[in-house]
């Protein structure tokens, strides 16, 4: 089917009021939960032909978090939908006042590649869940993640209501040209400027789920060991292809080589020094463009720990780069692979305005016991969303909306902000015929400016 045609049946579809039901919604939801689990090993197996993700990360980052976002619409999708009454005034009385979640229609839904089951579907079923419908074009890298979420879906599902198109730019470019009621895209700032630039054409609202450089304070009175514990493990899931990964490290002088050594002493937990291939608790480089703009920030003369690279097995091997500094290549654009630069301060003040002159990044992260210092940090920087004394684990907690802020993104989701993301508050008020003042309508008089001077002063 032509896409045109796909959307002027998800039009009609969304026309014939059944996706308003609740009930539907319900039943649609609970419908994608059970192909999911069905077909658990078709996911595992696509992911891992892709990029050699293990079972455990898959379920951990992208199918544990599908399944308890589902369970959060299922629960709450009633009580979220209510009207909600608010309070009206007496310029109204007898009048009500209340406003009507109402969903916005057929939605476009623009995937990543780096978290594939988890950045495709959670929007997508996000939309569904507040009464869309949805068209899902993920990312064309992760080929066999890609074509595992086309048939799974559309075998499931008619085109009217939930389809997915497969494709790349000529695809994303051929569906921008048509008029969607919500685009929702995750990936680079480069390519979501193209999104909000076609968006506009038709006045299409957008959220735009970016990237950028996340900052990493680590300060002098923190818990070193475990610091370096949470940071590796954050930096290096997924072999560092993660928007909200710690992207650079800012260590307080102080501290700088015991934090790099206990840095050290975490990595070799799970992967020996000279491991030049993947293994089960690390992931592949998603393709060799990507190996080869990673190896080339590499600067040998950086590297305290790590720096082994396998192009034949896109493999980089957890790397820490130190005495780095901002005029460093590495620290012009979001890193997104597994290497660490750290840069060491002596001037927090110093630090903090380095970070402000950039552009507001996704995420920041906070180690430190000093609730002074944390609040400081809070206060003078802004950012999408962090941790204080974590990194990544925010995004467990579906009740912490979850986007950007600047050039890091626009609008959020995750619980009930993604249900607010896909649904249009309609504001009502509600009058009976029984009174009518008459003080709105001419002939004005001096009487009458009194009144309504008394109403609203
Ligand atoms: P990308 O921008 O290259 O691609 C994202 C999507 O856009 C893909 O579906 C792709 O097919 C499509 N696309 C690519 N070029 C296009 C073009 N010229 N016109 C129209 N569509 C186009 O991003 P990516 O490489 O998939 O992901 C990496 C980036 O995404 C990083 O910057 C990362 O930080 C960001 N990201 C953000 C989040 C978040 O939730 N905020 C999550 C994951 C990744």
């Amino acid at each position: 089917m032509e896409i045109n045609e796909i959307i002027a049946r998800q039009n009609d579809f969304f026309n014939s009021n059944q996706t308003k039901r609740l009930d539907f919604r319900i039943e649609q939801l609970k419908k994608i939960k059970s192909i999911l689990k069905e077909n658990e090993d078709l996911l595992y197996n696509a992911i891992y032909e892709d990029f050699r993700k293990s079972e455990f990360e898959t379920y951990g980052s992208e199918l544990s978090l599908l399944y308890h976002e589902i369970n959060t619409f299922v629960k709450n999708i009633k009580k979220w939908s209510k009207r909600k009454k608010v309070s009206t005034g007496l310029a109204n009385f007898p009048a009500k006042s209340y406003i009507i979640p109402e969903p916005l229609g057929t939605t476009l839904v623009i995937g990543a590649w780096n978290y594939p089951y988890q950045l495709s579907l959670m929007p997508a079923i996000t939309s569904l869940a507040a009464g869309n419908t949805v068209l899902l074009k993920p990312s064309e890298l992760p080929s066999k993640t890609s074509e595992a979420m086309a048939k799974i879906i559309n075998d499931n599902f008619s085109s009217d209501y939930f389809c997915v198109i497969e494709g790349g730019v000529k695809q994303t470019t051929e569906l921008l040209e048509y008029r969607f009621d919500k685009i929702f895209f995750t990936g680079s700032i480069p390519v979501g400027k193209i999104i909000y630039q076609a968006a506009a054409k038709h006045l299409t609202p957008v959220t735009l789920e970016l990237g950028g450089k996340s900052p990493t304070f680590v300060l002098a009175d923190t818990d070193i060991k475990i610091t370096a514990q949470r940071i590796a493990w954050a930096k290096f899931y997924n072999a560092g292809q993660t928007c909200v990964a710690p992207d650079y490290i800012l260590v307080d002088k102080s501290i700088e080589q015991k934090f790099l050594e206990a840095l050290k002493n975490e990595i070799e937990r799970y992967h020996k020094s000279n491991e030049t291939e993947i293994t089960e608790n690390y992931t592949q480089i998603i393709n060799t463009n990507n190996f080869d703009r990673l190896t080339k920030l590499i600067d040998n003369n950086k590297v305290f720990f790590g720096g082994k690279t396998n192009r034949q097995e896109r493999f980089i091997s957890p790397t820490i780069l130190q005495n780095v500094t901002f005029k460093d290549e590495i620290m012009q654009d979001e890193i997104f692979g597994p290497i660490l630069p750290v840069i060491s301060y002596t001037d927090l003040d110093e630090a903090i305005n380095r970070v402000k002159e950039r552009p507001k990044p996704l995420a920041c992260y906070i180690y430190s016991k000093n609730r002074k210092t944390i609040n400081k940090l809070l206060k003078e920087i802004s950012f999408g969303g962090g941790a204080i004394n974590d990194s990544l684990m925010q995004l467990t907690n579906s009740k912490l909306p979850f986007g950007g802020v600047g050039l890091s993104g626009i609008g959020s989701y995750h619980g009930k902000a993604g249900f607010d993301t896909f649904t249009h508050y309609k504001s009502i008020l509600d009058k009976p015929f029984w009174l009518e003042p008459g003080i709105k309508y001419a002939p004005y008089s001096a009487k009458k400016m009194k009144l309504i001077k008394w109403f609203f002063e």
